[in-house]
């Protein structure tokens, strides 16, 4: 089981959590943070992420399970918040095949528009 979840200096995700850098911030509990997208791929697009470092959604399942369940439940209450009761879409690339940037687990919440299927 993986136990390294030191905050990594060099991590963008992990200095939004510090405060150090500045983000839209729309949720806040004692393990989540979430925050919207700075290239929102559509109306709604809010990244949900532990305030521990994890590398990716895999990582933070095996070392933090109940902070991963409460991703999750961020993403229920924001879709709740900016009313997509329609539907939404959650996201968590993993690893460089799956388009994944930032080494930070987060899982993206995107709504406000009818979407397709196979993603890209
Ligand atoms: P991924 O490709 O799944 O790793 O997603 C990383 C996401 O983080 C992308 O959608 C970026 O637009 C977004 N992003 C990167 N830096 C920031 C930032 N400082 N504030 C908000 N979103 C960011």
């Amino acid at each position: 089981m993986s136990t390294d979840a030191t905050a990594d200096p060099e991590c963008i995700f992990c200095k939004i959590v510090a405060g150090e850098i500045p983000a839209d911030i729309v949720h806040q509990s004692p393990t989540t943070i979430a925050f919207r997208d700075l290239e929102p791929q559509a109306p709604t697009h809010v990244l949900v992420i532990p305030r521990s470092h994890y590398p990716d959604a895999a990582a933070l399942a095996q070392g933090e399970p109940e902070t991963a369940a409460h991703l999750f439940d961020a993403a229920r209450e924001i879709a709740g918040a900016e009313g997509l009761g329609n539907g939404y879409r959650m996201v968590l690339n993993t690893g460089a095949d799956a388009h994944q940037t930032v080494f930070h687990a987060h899982l993206h919440v995107l709504g406000g528009r009818s979407m397709g299927w196979p993603p890209g």
